[in-house]
């Protein structure tokens, strides 16, 4: 029996989001049945996206619909608003919310009040002001963008393969990487490997004519498993012929040329960005304090600093890491962060609401997996470090047993299973970007313009 009704607001359907959600519905049954209290989940999409497995669709070991999961369908209990949250005023406990009816509606934001708010709108990409990046920089966190990528590397395949230009053949087979975090070197590991099987089926592209460049800004890749780790990477992905420069940043992407700040010039249709996320933008937009870094400064029970109802964690949230030696340290932005925090911060709403005392967030690192391809991989988990097969499986099963729901997992074993029997699939469905393109063309129309980063036809 909770003290007073409670209206919880949960802004974000992500990790946190979704999690957090997912257990206080556990948690509140009864008091949802009564009406006592209620959650409201504003998200701009309809699910959740499990980013660890966006390599793995982009090289389509994994197909899209299996990466994500079904907010309405495991938020049963919640009510699920699709939309975004634009501004909160946290004094007044209300929120401005913005969905597809409110503009179609032209009436503005919507106010939505909350007795609870939990603020987990997660990151975005890390940019820099270099020139060209905005018009054809292709980021690399959501499902669309993996989608979007790994069916522009194979139409780049198909220009080499069907050009008697070799300046557009060389451009079209160079695919340059910017970040090596685990999401660029897995990105580029999922699909340099993808591309070299798929150049089997080309008559006139082997996989030495292409050229796969990882541009690092520091002196090591793969930080999340380690120096000796990253340095295996490093080998390895020389050792497929994959150009790694270290202390090498992108200066200019302008004019579908790479420029490196080592001299080096790469005329490319590729430049992927993977060089760091920020906390989401949204959160200048309220009233509640942010650190110099722009995550909501938040206590290690996961409450917004100097705030009573307010709540926060992921990669929004600076959460102190209070198992780390030296003080002042933040738990870094992961999903193995993210996933614990939402169980503390479900469970200290739970808390609150039954005037219980809170429980504190603690968590040691415990190291990372990652994928580098088919059966390829690195991993530093609780001391132990794997290479090669050993690591790749690992991250397999290490990430099955962290997808959400069964129905996610039988699915995705299910793929892994079919995909070791038959052939891998090398289609690129491209044309799904542009679904009303041959109709606008039989109608005599115009085809409207190509998405930025994947033009067709240009150079
Ligand atoms: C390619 C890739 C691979 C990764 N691999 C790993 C890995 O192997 N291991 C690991 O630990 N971590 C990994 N991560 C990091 C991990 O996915 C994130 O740390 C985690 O998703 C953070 O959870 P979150 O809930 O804070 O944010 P998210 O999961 O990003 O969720 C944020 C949600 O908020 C929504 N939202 C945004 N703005 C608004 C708004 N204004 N109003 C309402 N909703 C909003 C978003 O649409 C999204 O649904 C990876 C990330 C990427 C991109």
């Amino acid at each position: 029996m909770v003290k007073e009704r409670a209206r919880i607001l949960v802004v974000g359907g992500g990790y946190v989001g979704m999690y957090t959600a997912l257990r206080l519905q556990r948690r509140l049954k009864r008091e949802l049945d009564r009406g006592e209290a209620e959650i409201t989940v504003v998200t701009p999409d309809p699910y959740m996206t499990y980013q660890p497995f966006l390599p793995e669709a982009a090289a389509g070991a994994i197909s899209p619909r299996h990466v994500v999961v079904p907010l309405r369908r495991v938020l049963d209990r919640c009510r699920v608003l699709i939309g975004e949250a634009t501004a909160v005023d946290h004094a007044k406990r209300t929120a401005t919310i913005t969905t597809l009816a409110t503009e179609e509606e032209g009436t503005g934001g919507q106010q939505l009040p909350y007795d609870h708010l939990v603020l987990a709108p997660g990151s975005v990409s890390r940019t820099l002001p270099v020139p060209g990046l905005a018009d054809h920089g292709i980021g690399f966190k959501t499902v669309e963008e993996a989608i979007g990528l790994r069916n522009h590397v194979i139409e780049q395949m198909d220009i080499a393969s069907s050009t008697r230009d070799p300046a557009i053949r060389d451009a079209a087979l160079t695919f340059v990487f910017v970040g090596g975090g685990y999401a660029g070197v897995e990105a580029l590991g999922e699909l340099e490997d993808m591309a070299r099987y798929a150049a089997r089926y080309y008559h006139n592209v082997r996989p030495e004519d292409m050229k796969w460049i990882l541009v690092e800004a520091s002196d090591r890749i793969l930080p999340e498993v380690g120096e000796e780790m990253g340095r295996y990477t490093v080998t390895e992905l020389r050792r497929r012929n994959i150009d790694v420069r270290l202390r090498t940043r992108l200066e200019s992407c302008a004019d579908r040329v790479a420029v490196l700040s080592d001299g080096a010039r790469f005329p490319t249709r590729t430049v992927v960005w993977t060089a760091g996320v920020k906390p989401h933008p949204v959160l200048a937009a309220t009233d509640l304090p942010r650190n110099d870094r722009g995550r909501l400064r938040c206590t290690p029970e996961l409450s917004v600093e100097g705030t009573t109802h307010a709540w926060a964690a992921g990669d929004a949230a600076a959460v102190p890491d209070v198992t780390a030696a030296e003080p002042g340290r933040e738990c870094a932005p992961n999903a193995q962060h993210a996933l614990r925090q939402a169980k503390v911060l479900a469970d200290n709403i739970v808390h609150t609401l039954r005037d219980e005392p809170l429980e504190t967030y603690e968590h040691a690192y415990a190291g990372s997996v990652a994928s580098l391809g088919l059966h390829k991989g690195v991993a530093h988990v609780y001391g132990r470090k794997l290479k090669g097969y050993p690591a790749w499986f690992m991250h397999r099963a290490y990430h099955l047993s962290r997808v959400p729901t069964f129905n996610r997992k039988a699915r995705v074993l299910a793929e892994w299973t079919l995909a070791g029997l038959f052939k891998r699939e090398i289609v690129s469905l491209g044309s799904l970007e542009h679904p009303r393109a041959e109709f606008e063309l039989a109608a005599g129309g115009k085809p409207s313009q190509d998405p930025p980063g994947n033009p067709k036809g240009s150079s």
